[in-house]
C-alpha cells in the first residue's frame, strides 16, 4: 500500500494510505539515522499477519527540509506583516532565495492588512510583483481573506515561513481551526506528554497538506553554492542564456545580459544588488546569519 508519513513519534509513523491512517514501524535499514524516514515522506507500506504495519520502501524526495524536518515540501507561504514590525526587504529576499533553492514555490503573503491604508498595500503589491511574485494580503488574527491561502493548499505540501511576529502561528490556527482533523485523533489517542519532543506534522486541509510548525527559522545561507545562486533568482532565467559567458554569474563578467537588463530596468534593481550583496558575502566566506 501507498501513503504519506503525516507524523513521527517514538519510533511510529502514522501513513495515511486510501484504508485511512496506519501505524507503521520502520523495517530494517531504514531504522539507520541517514536513511529514516522523514513527515512528509510518500512511503510503501505492508501489513503483517499480526497486523503491524512496516515502512518497506521510501520513495525520492523531491525536497528536504531541516527545520522543520519534512521531505516533498512544494509550496511556502512567506509571510510577513505589512506593518508591526514593517517589512525589512532582504529578510524577505533571503526567504525567497531559500525556497528558490529547495525547489520550493514560494508565494508572499502580507498579513495584518488592518493596519495600513490602501495607498500602502498598492505600493507594496507592485513592489513584490515587480520581483515575479504573487502577492496575498490576509488578516490572520480575524480569519479574513484566507480563502486564496485555503485554495492554494489543495494538492501541495505547503510550510509557513517567515519572520517571528509576522503571524505565522496566527495563520497556521486560522487555516486547520474550522477543519475536523483526522490527525487530531491520534494526537489525543497517544497524547503529548512532557518528554514528547515537539514534532512537525502535516495537518490535512483542502486535499493538500500543511506543516503544523514554521519553517525556515535559521536563515544562513552558507550552505548556498556561489555559482547557482543566481539560479535562486527566477526574474534572471530569460537571460541566461544571453550572457556572452556560458556559467556567467551576472558580476563582473563582460557583456552580461542581466546587468544589461537592470540598466534597462527590466530586472528590479534592488534585487540585483542584493543577488551581488548576497553572492559577494558567498565569495568571501562571510556569510551574515539573520
Ligand atoms: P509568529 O511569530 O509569526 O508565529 O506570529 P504570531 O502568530 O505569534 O503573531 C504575532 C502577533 O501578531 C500576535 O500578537 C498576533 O495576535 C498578531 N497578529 C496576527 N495576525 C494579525 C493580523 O492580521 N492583524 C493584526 N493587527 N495583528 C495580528
Ligand atoms: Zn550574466
Amino acid at each position: 500500500m501507498e501513503g504519506i508519513i503525516l507524523k513521527g513519534i517514538g519510533g511510529f509513523y502514522y501513513v495515511k494510505t486510501e484504508q485511512g491512517i496506519i501505524e507503521c514501524k520502520a523495517r530494517g535499514k531504514f531504522r539507520y539515522d541517514s536513511l529514516k524516514p522523514m513527515v512528509g515522506d510518500k512511503v510503501t507500506i505492508e501489513i503483517d499477519k499480526s497486523n503491524k504495519g512496516y515502512i518497506v520502501k521510501i520513495h525520492e524526495r523531491s525536497s528536504e527540509l531541516i527545520r522543520p524536518t519534512v521531505a516533498n515540501v512544494t509550496q511556502a507561504y512567506v509571510v510577513f506583516a505589512i506593518k508591526n514590525p514593517d517589512i525589512n526587504f532582504d529578510l524577505l529576499n533571503r526567504f525567497l532565495v531559500l525556497c528558490e533553492y529547495n525547489h520550493i514555490h514560494a508565494k508572499v503573503c502580507l498579513n495584518k492588512v488592518d493596519l495600513c491604508s490602501e495607498e500602502e498595500k498598492t505600493e507594496i503589491k507592485e513592489k513584490i510583483n515587480s520581483i515575479g511574485y504573487d502577492v496575498c494580503f490576509i488578516n490572520a488574527k480575524k480569519h479574513i481573506m484566507l480563502e486564496s491561502l485555503k485554495e492554494g493548499l489543495a494538492g501541495n505540501v505547503t510550510v509557513l515561513c517567515g519572520p517571528s511576529g509576522a503571524g505565522k502561528s496566527t495563520l497556521i490556527n486560522a487555516l486547520s481551526e474550522s477543519i475536523h482533523m483526522e490527525t487530531g485523533e491520534i494526537s489525543e489517542k497517544i497524547g503529548r506528554g512532557k518528554h514528547t519532543t515537539r514534532h512537525s506534522e502535516l495537518i490535512e486541509i483542502n486535499e493538500g497538506f500543511l506543516v503544523d510548525t514554521p519553517g525556515f527559522s535559521t536563515l544562513t545561507m552558507d550552505f548556498i553554492d556561489k555559482d547557482q545562486l543566481k539560479f535562486a533568482f527566477p526574474e534572471f532565467e530569460e537571460y541566461y542564456d544571453k550572457c556572452k559567458f556560458r556559467g556567467c554569474n551576472h558580476y563582473k563578467e563582460p557583456n552580461c545580459a542581466v546587468k544589461k537588463a537592470v540598466e534597462e530596468g527590466k530586472i528590479n534593481k534592488s534585487r540585483y544588488d542584493f543577488y551581488i550583496r548576497t553572492f559577494e558575502e558567498l565569495l568571501n566566506g562571510r556569510n551574515a546569519k539573520w
